[in-house]
């Protein structure tokens, strides 16, 4: 299964939050750092100052309960694709 990882804050998801072809965002939120897809996301330094902010916020989930108990930060920012980190 193929996975595709938050632009912001490098979340897993199994379908692409940006369309089959990256193209057509879904502009759905994300769960862990509320980035709506192809919006704030839309190019690198737009998602490098949504992370910013983010982080400089305290890097809250956005719905506080999906948030796993062993939530490990600097592991999903790791998975960020490398064009956006
Ligand atoms: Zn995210």
């Amino acid at each position: 299964m193929a996975f595709w990882y938050c632009r912001v804050c490098g979340l897993d998801y199994d379908y692409s939050p940006w369309g089959p072809n990256e193209d057509e965002p879904s502009y759905d939120t994300c769960e862990c750092c509320g980035v709506q897809f192809g919006v704030d996301d839309y190019s690198v330094l737009s998602t490098q100052a949504y992370r910013r902010t983010w982080l400089s916020k305290g890097a809250k989930w956005f719905y506080p309960k999906l948030q796993p108990t062993d939530w490990d930060l600097a592991a999903q920012l790791a998975q960020v694709p490398a064009q956006y980190q």
